[in-house]
């Protein structure tokens, strides 16, 4: 048995070299004769690294000054809850743009704490588009507008950041963080789930304008609280520390492979092979999302008969090709082509796809 391509969509696949580079200091990390995962975090060397990994992730995403950078615990959905709690005031409004399963989940584990209301949805064409730039307006009177940038499920991603205004807007940038550059003066607080694009489970990493962590938002713990883990250095309590550390050797191989502009050129490629084989497939495999809002990451298909599904499933895990049933919500395929996925898995894909459907088409 070997390495297979994985197309799973979270938890994901990693980088081979940070895998290989983890393994040969598992035993023994730098000069401490003990594991990274053995170590205390308030300890000189876990901090240097934790700093690193901060630094590098600030050099890629090019990070203003005035955002504080946070890694945190929960996955993206307690950040669902936790983002009203920090920065609306209970019972103001905020704004949502629903367009798939991840922003509807995220409406509703924040209703408890704001009064969400959808200021635009996709639900009508079944998650296959993004709203059009003018189709709604986020007033002033709303704590914050929040977005979906990538639908992991739905195979949908905004390729424009939508129009706030004055409003902060906010993004659960779980499953597209770090594949392209972000403008991040644009927003008021970005965040990701690690599993998808940074690492393994067990770590949000959470970015914030400073002057929003002065907001008083609900009473609240203070480990529930953006400011006190800010002002701590995400440290209030112990961090997952292997998980973090893990994410900063990401960020190295990012900086290695020249950085997001590097890696946006590689996922287009990347997209561009796996949707063109898609479409020139005679009508074999579909992709039903507009051409506009194509995921560069998440790339959901279905079979021209679901009869052939689990042949599909099958011939394609003996072929090396992992993890590309799709969502139950969605049915059919999803290849997930994160950052870690070299253009050959796609390649691979690609040709099992052409011939699969000669076999059967
Ligand atoms: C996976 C995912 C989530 C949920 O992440 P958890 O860490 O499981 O809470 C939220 N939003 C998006 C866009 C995702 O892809």
């Amino acid at each position: 048995m070997s390495r297979a391509f994985n197309f799973s969509a979270g938890p994901a696949a990693l980088p081979e070299p940070v895998l290989q580079q983890a393994r040969n200091e598992l035993l023994e990390w730098r000069d401490e004769r003990a594991s990274v995962m053995e170590i205390s975090h308030r300890g000189k060397a876990f901090v240097a690294c934790a700093e690193e990994a901060e630094a590098d992730l600030r050099t890629l995403l090019s990070v203003p000054d005035d955002y504080a950078v946070l890694f945190l615990q929960g996955g993206a959905t307690q950040h669902f809850a936790q983002i009203p709690m920090n920065i609306a005031d209970p019972g103001q409004r905020a704004g949502y743009l629903v367009t798939g399963a991840w922003s509807q989940k995220a409406v509703s584990e924040a209703k408890p704490y704001v009064q969400a209301d959808v200021l635009a949805s996709t639900e009508a064409g079944s998650f296959t588009d993004v709203p059009d730039a003018g189709s709604f307006a986020a007033t002033s009177d709303l704590a914050y507008l929040h977005y979906t940038p990538n639908e992991t499920i739905h195979g949908v991603e905004f390729n424009e950041i939508p129009d706030a205004g004055a409003v902060p807007l906010v993004a659960d940038f779980s499953s597209s963080i770090l594949s392209r550059p972000i403008d991040v003066a644009r927003h008021g607080i970005i965040y990701a789930g690690a599993q998808k694009n940074i690492g393994p489970s067990g770590l949000v990493v959470l970015i914030v304008r400073k002057d929003l962590l002065e907001r008083g938002g609900h009473p609240k713990a203070k480990v529930l609280t953006y400011a006190a883990q800010a002002k701590d250095g995400s440290m209030l309590n112990t961090p997952p520390t292997l998980s973090w550390y893990l994410a900063g050797l990401v960020f190295k191989w990012l900086k290695d492979q020249g950085g997001l502009a590097a890696m946006e050129q590689r996922n287009r490629a990347k997209a561009e092979l796996l949707y063109g084989a898609i479409e020139s497939s005679g009508g074999f495999y579909r992709n039903p999302v507009a051409v506009r809002a194509r995921s560069l990451m998440n790339v959901p298909f279905t079979l021209v008969d679901a009869a052939l599904d689990s042949a599909f499933l099958k011939e394609s895990e003996a072929a090396g090709l992992l993890a590309l049933k799709g969502h139950r919500a969605v049915g059919g395929m999803r290849a997930s082509i994160y950052n870690a996925m070299p253009i050959e898995g796609v390649q691979a894909l690609v040709s099992f796809m052409r011939d699969f459907a000669q076999r059967h088409g």
